[in-house]
């Protein structure tokens, strides 16, 4: 750390005890410091961007983090099938240039043809017919890979420390609690507690979120919370499985659908190495016994990758991960908001994991504090909100849609959530025979494009040509 002042483990001195307005130094000015709370992928992202505009940047967490691909505790999502979309693979390569590359050439599969790739959501194969001539390749890390490979990255930049062990337990603001002005932060194995003086503080300690908290400490109001209740169990198992069983296959996905809310997304991490995650909504939850769990994946999976299962080695025994709600803060609703202070990543927002959404989410909010960062620091918690909440709106109303579209999950469905579900089945069952429509659907599941390009009117011509056929195909069929 360059002086004793903000080191975590240095005694120090708090400065601002004050009621009058604090000058926000903009980013640029020496000795700008800003500290992010949370080294997992949204702080990591996050301190990413910052560090291209602060000073310093000074990201904690209260893991020890380790200095290879492991699983660690404040991540236990870590352990199951986690797929980086490519909306976040392009953030990857343009904040951490090399990184991809590094990935492929150490084995990690890379998905760029249809025939890759087993991708069933809603109860529909969609085609994996054709060739790509411009692929969107997606790149399979395992979380602690992908994890790691960016702390490293981080790690090389100059003006950021990471420090681990230490555990952010309030913040520090004026007297008027209108400026926050740093963070309290407890060393986890000594004990020992420190105060950060910082001119931004950035919570990024995951779907927990302590701001919420500290706010009302702060004599603040509560964000208003969007949440959908999906009580999702994941059971995920590393397997080696013999090379070629699945032929050209590198990920095979099968999402939830209408009478069946369970899934399975079954991922190739390296040659013989696969993750198998299974996936039950509102209490129809695999299970956790290692014969349990094969018997659940054995009504989800087609017979080959069943197959492949039976014959696969288990590397570890089934692991376990509950997730009850997805849950959106409405920060940019929130009014007043301390200056000096943002939240972000799963703090922000958590998706329902089985969207895969999760990461991208909060590489589209780096991007939107990048773009925040731009114009200054003044009112930045407001500026960064709405524009972060407009960039993961996509995002959400896909997943929550898509929830809604099985009658196993409760809530609300307004007309305009029916009729697009109705037109998304429409469009998946032409997309079962239809490779143009397959990409153009998997460019906005992966959130590179919007969903509008699929209401294009020459889209919207082969949703209905490709209905017709099927319906033709049935018809002909029941003749027989
Ligand atoms: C089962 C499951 C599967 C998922 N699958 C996918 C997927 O396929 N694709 C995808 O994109 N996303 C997926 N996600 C979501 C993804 O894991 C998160 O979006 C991602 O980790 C970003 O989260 P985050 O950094 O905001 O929070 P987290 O990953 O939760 O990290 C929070 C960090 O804060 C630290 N921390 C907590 N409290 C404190 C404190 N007081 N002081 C200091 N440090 C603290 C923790 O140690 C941790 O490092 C999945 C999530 C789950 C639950």
């Amino acid at each position: 750390m360059s002086d004793d002042t903000a080191h975590p483990h240095a005694p120090q001195e708090h400065p601002a005890r004050s009621n009058s307005r604090p000058a926000t130094p903009s980013p640029g000015t020496p000795g700008s410091h800003c500290v992010v709370l949370g080294a997992s992928i949204g702080g990591l992202f996050a301190a990413r961007v910052l560090s291209d505009t602060f000073d310093r940047v000074t990201l904690i967490d209260r893991d020890e983090l380790p200095e290879t691909d492991e699983n660690r505790r404040g991540v236990p999502q870590g352990r199951h099938a986690h797929a980086i979309l490519p909306a976040g693979t392009q953030w990857l390569q343009e904040m951490f240039p090399g990184l991809l590359e590094d990935f492929e050439a150490s084995g990690v599969p890379v998905v760029r043809q249809p025939t890759e790739m087993h991708f069933a959501p809603g109860g529909h194969l969609l085609s994996q017919e054709g060739r790509y001539a411009d692929p969107i390749p997606t790149y399979q890390p395992n979380r602690p890979q992908l994890e790691c490979q960016v702390r490293d990255r981080l790690r090389g930049l100059p003006n950021l420390e990471i420090f681990d062990q230490c555990e952010a337990t309030g913040l520090l603001s004026t007297s008027d609690g209108r400026h926050v002005k740093g963070v309290r932060v407890v060393h986890r194995v000594s004990g020992a507690e420190r105060e950060l003086a910082a001119d931004l503080v950035v919570d990024a300690t995951g779907r927990g979120g302590r701001t919420t908290r500290w706010l009302a400490d702060l004599g603040y109001e509560q964000p208003r919370e969007d949440r959908i209740a999906v009580d999702i169990k994941y059971v995920s198992r590393n397997l080696r499985v013999a090379p070629g069983s699945l032929g050209r296959r590198k990920v095979v996905i099968v999402g939830a659908c209408p009478g069946r809310p369970t899934g399975a997304t079954f991922l190739q991490h390296g040659e013989d190495h696969w993750m198998l995650t299974l996936i039950g909504y509102a209490g129809h939850h695999p299970p956790i016994d290692p014969s349990g769990f094969l018997d659940f994946a054995k009504a989800i999976v087609p017979p080959d990758v069943f197959e492949a299962l039976c014959a696969a080695e288990p590397m570890d025994d089934p692991v376990a991960h509950r997730y009850p709600a997805s849950v959106r803060r409405r920060y940019e609703r929130l009014e007043p908001f301390p200056d000096g202070l943002l939240v972000f990543g799963d703090a922000l927002c958590s998706f329902n994991p089985v969207y895969g959404q999760g990461m991208s989410a909060a590489a589209l909010q780096a991007g939107a504090l990048k773009e925040a960062l731009a114009q200054g620091t003044d009112q930045l918690p407001r500026r960064f909100f709405k524009t972060a909440a407009r960039r993961i709106e996509v995002a959400w109303q896909m997943a929550v849609g898509s929830d809604l579209a099985l009658p196993e999950v409760a809530g609300p469905r307004p007309l305009p959530v029916r009729i697009t579900n109705a037109y998304f089945g429409r469009l998946m069952s032409a997309a079962e025979r239809d490779s143009a429509l397959t990409q153009e659907f998997v460019k906005v599941s992966s959130l590179l494009s919007p969903p509008t390009i699929l209401l294009r009117p020459a889209t919207i011509g082969r949703v209905v040509l490709g209905n017709l056929r099927r319906r033709g195909r049935v018809e002909a069929r029941q003749q027989m």
